[in-house]
């Protein structure tokens, strides 16, 4: 009896026609329709995510604040405040359309968020944006020029929320940016434009344009090098702008506020309860214009957050416990050579300890890290153990070795 000769059972192709051919329980499929099918699946799962607003992940602030923590390490102010505010942005670009018949609006809710660096800024705004699954970038305002001088114009910030969303025009009008460093362009001097103030004030109003919701020119392919790429229009309307900075020195500010107000009012009481570790606590918006942020730029940013410096216990809670935590990271790398890797408790208080020493906050925990295991991870491919404990002895002998005492912070 002749043998059917194998087809595709969706485009009929024959075997010899393609490259794959996947049999299923009595039928077969071919590399191309596999393709084309696939292009289906993301381009409605594309859809549904960000076409149509009210089918954006709209998670209450406590589940929000949940999903944070499973990243994030304390934080607790910072994560409340801004998982309400996320909340409540989401809230009214769901509800465009009723707002327009009961003439409540609720208005956009951009946020400012002041800590040392290291302390999480960037991680709770990137954690954010992929609990709700909007597209998100990071902008560097220190880059940033009033249009026509030489640094980036602030519609590049736009250019790049349009690429993390593919050039999906809706889904990045939906966005959220981290606009990094804003403490950055203060205004130098109390005393506005004695010289044009370039980096400062001048993009503080560029970017006033952008948080208030503006329709946008924004060049696609960014920069100024293709003068001929067609803009492409952008409404900034609902796109949440999440700002972020150390504001070094705002705490003396802040304090001196506190002094004030203390010798102004009810000085018995008020005196007792203010915390002088941690004067960050308190920052107001007065305080953000007292720095040099313009009053038109504040009051854009209605929701101010405030980061707690990290301790030694968040430190070390910080190489374990996060979803993609340091330590977590390596035995998985070394997981995928077969090698069981683990650390001993007290090389993991000796990591933490060497941060503190060397000042190096969060963000040294990585660099200890990466000094103590560049030789294992260099040999281990290559050799026959199965198992790699690291113990106390271990990281010091390392760091010993390594350069890694000259990094120390004077
Ligand atoms: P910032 O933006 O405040 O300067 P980042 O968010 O970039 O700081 O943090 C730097 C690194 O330190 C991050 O990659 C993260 O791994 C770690 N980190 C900082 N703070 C925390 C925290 N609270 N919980 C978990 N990891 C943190």
């Amino acid at each position: 009896m002749e043998k059917t000769p194998i087809k595709c059972s969706f485009c009929g192709r024959d075997k010899k026609e393609v490259s794959i051919l996947i049999a299923g329980i009595n039928g077969h499929i071919c590399n191309f329709c596999i393709e084309q099918a696939h292009g289906i699946v993301a381009e409605e799962g594309k859809e549904k995510i960000t076409k149509d607003p009210k089918k954006l992940n709209l998670l209450k602030p406590a589940e929000i604040k949940a999903h944070l923590d499973e990243h994030v390490i304390g934080q607790d102010m910072a994560k409340k405040i801004l998982s309400v505010a996320v909340y409540n942005h989401f809230k009214r670009v769901s509800q465009t359309q009723i707002t327009s018949i009961d003439e409540v609006e609720i208005e956009k809710s951009n946020i400012v968020m002041v800590g040392e660096t290291g302390t999480g800024k960037t991680l709770l705004a990137r954690s954010i944006a992929k609990i709700l699954n909007v597209p998100f970038c990071i902008a560097d305002a220190t880059v940033l020029t009033e249009a026509g001088y030489v640094g980036e114009d602030v519609e590049s910030i736009l250019t790049r929320l349009l690429q993390s969303a593919d050039y999906d025009v809706a889904a990045a009008e939906r966005g959220i940016v981290f606009i990094d460093e804003v403490d950055k362009i203060a205004r130098k001097s109390d005393n506005p434009s004695i010289t044009r103030d370039v980096s400062g004030e001048g993009v503080q109003q560029a970017l006033l344009k952008l948080l208030e919701g503006a329709q946008v020119n924004v060049p696609p392919q960014g920069g100024r090098k293709h003068p001929e790429q067609k803009m492409v229009s952008i409404n900034t309307k609902n796109i949440l702008f999440i700002c972020g900075g150390a504001f070094d020195g705002i705490d003396k500010k802040i304090a001196r506020r506190l002094q004030t107000q203390v010798i102004g009012y009810n000085i018995a009481n008020d005196k007792e309860e203010i915390d002088k570790n941690n004067y960050l606590q308190y920052v107001s918006p007065q305080d953000l214009r007292s720095f040099g942020l313009i009053p038109e730029l504040i009051g854009r940013l209605p929701v101010v957050a405030y980061l707690e410096p990290l301790d030694r216990a968040a430190l070390r809670r910080i190489l374990t416990e996060p979803k993609n935590a340091i330590i977590k990271q390596y035995i998985k790398l070394f997981d995928m050579d077969g090698i069981k890797l683990s650390f001993d408790k007290s090389a993991l208080e000796m990591i933490t300890d060497k941060a503190i020493e060397f000042k190096l906050g969060a963000r040294g925990l990585r660099s200890i890290c990466e000094t103590i295991m560049t030789d294992a991870m260099f040999e281990a491919p290559t050799s026959n153990e199965k198992e790699l404990k690291i113990s106390n002895r271990y990281v010091v002998d390392k760091l010993k070795k390594s350069n890694f005492n000259k990094l120390k912070v004077a």
